[in-house]
C-alpha cells in the first residue's frame, strides 16, 4: 500500500518529465532578523494527469509547495516542475488553474464575469458557449448575474472552481478549496471535483485536511512532517476507478484512511 519516495524515483528519468517533479525543494522566508524554514529538501514525483493531496500539520508548508508550483514563491533550493514546464512557462501557456480556501472572488463583479477574469488577464477573449457551459458544470445555471454577496459559500467555491477550469489548464493547484464548508457540502462539491476531473484529467495538486477527501479523489497522497516539511512518505491508492461514494464504506477505504491518520497522528490518534 505504502510506497517511499522510490515509487516515483524511477519515473524521474522519463525522458522530458512527465506530472510533478519536484527536487531537493527547499524553501526559507525570511522575518524581519530571524528566518523560518518552510521546506526542506522536499522530492514529489507524480505521473502527466495524476491526482496527488498533500497532507500534513498546520504549518508543515502545504501552501508553500503549491505557491511554488503556482509561480507565486520562488524556491530557495531545489527545483519544481510540472508536466516537463516551469511554474512561469505554465502561466505564459495559460495552462495553470488555482483555487483558494477563500474563493477570493471580487466582490463587484457577477458570477460570470469572475469566471472571465483569467481570460481577461491573459489577454483571451471570453467564449459565451464555454462560460454557459462552466457555469452548467458546476451546477450555477440561474445564478449567472449574481455577485458574490448573493451566494453561500458552497457556491462562491463552485464559481472559484469554475475560474480555475476556464483556461482549460492542464494542471490543476488546489489549496483546501473546499475546507471552509460544512461537512455536507464538501463531499457534495468533492464529488462535483472528481466528475470535473475525471471528464478532463489535470494533473493535480490538492492541499486538504481531509483524510477521507484525499482517499476518495487521490491516486497518490503525500503525508508531510512538521516544519521544516518534508515528505515523510508517498501513500498509493490503489482503489479503482470510477470512484464511486459507496467505496467509502469498503474495508479498503478503512484500511488506507487508518494508515494514513496514523503517519499523520500516530497510533495514539492525538491530533
Ligand atoms: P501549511 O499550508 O502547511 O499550513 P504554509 O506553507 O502556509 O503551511 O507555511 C509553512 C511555514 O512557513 C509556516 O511556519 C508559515 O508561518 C511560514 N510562512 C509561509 N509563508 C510565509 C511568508 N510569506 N513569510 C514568512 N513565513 C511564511
Ligand atoms: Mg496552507
Amino acid at each position: 500500500m505504502s510506497t517511499e519516495i522510490g515509487l516515483a524515483a524511477e519515473k524521474t528519468d522519463v525522458p522530458g518529465g512527465t506530472g510533478i517533479q519536484i527536487n531537493g525543494l527547499t524553501k526559507t522566508f525570511r522575518v524581519g532578523r530571524k528566518t523560518v524554514q518552510a521546506l526542506e529538501a522536499v522530492d514529489l514525483h507524480t505521473d502527466r494527469g495524476a491526482f496527488l493531496s498533500l497532507l500534513g500539520p498546520s504549518g508543515c508548508g502545504k501552501s508553500t509547495v503549491l505557491r511554488i508550483l503556482a509561480g507565486l514563491e520562488q524556491p530557495t533550493a531545489g527545483t519544481a516542475l510540472i508536466d516537463g514546464h516551469s511554474p512561469a512557462a505554465l502561466i505564459a501557456r495559460h495552462e495553470l488553474g488555482i483555487a483558494f480556501q477563500d474563493s477570493a472572488l471580487l466582490p463587484w463583479r457577477s458570477v460570470e464575469s469572475n469566471i472571465e477574469l483569467p481570460l481577461q488577464v491573459a489577454g483571451l477573449k471570453p467564449d459565451r458557449e464555454q462560460i454557459a457551459e462552466l457555469v452548467r458544470l458546476v451546477g450555477l445555471e440561474g445564478f449567472e448575474k449574481a455577485k458574490p454577496a448573493q451566494l453561500s459559500g458552497g457556491m462562491r467555491q463552485r464559481v472559484s472552481i469554475a475560474r480555475a477550469l476556464v483556461v482549460q489548464p492542464t494542471v490543476l493547484l488546489l489549496d483546501e478549496p473546499f475546507g471552509a464548508l460544512d461537512d455536507m457540502t464538501r463531499q457534495k462539491l468533492n464529488l462535483e471535483l472528481l466528475r470535473i476531473w475525471t471528464e478532463k484529467p489535470a494533473t493535480t495538486l490538492m492541499v486538504t485536511h481531509g483524510i477521507a477527501e484525499a482517499v476518495f479523489l487521490s491516486d497518490v497522497v503525500a503525508v508531510m512532517s512538521p516544519r521544516p516539511g518534508k515528505v515523510l512518505e508517498l501513500v498509493e491508492i490503489d482503489l479503482p476507478r470510477p470512484r464511486l461514494p459507496e467505496m467509502m464504506r469498503t474495508p479498503e477505504f478503512h484500511r488506507l484512511h487508518d494508515y494514513l491518520s496514523e503517519l499523520l497522528f500516530g497510533t495514539g490518534g492525538v491530533a
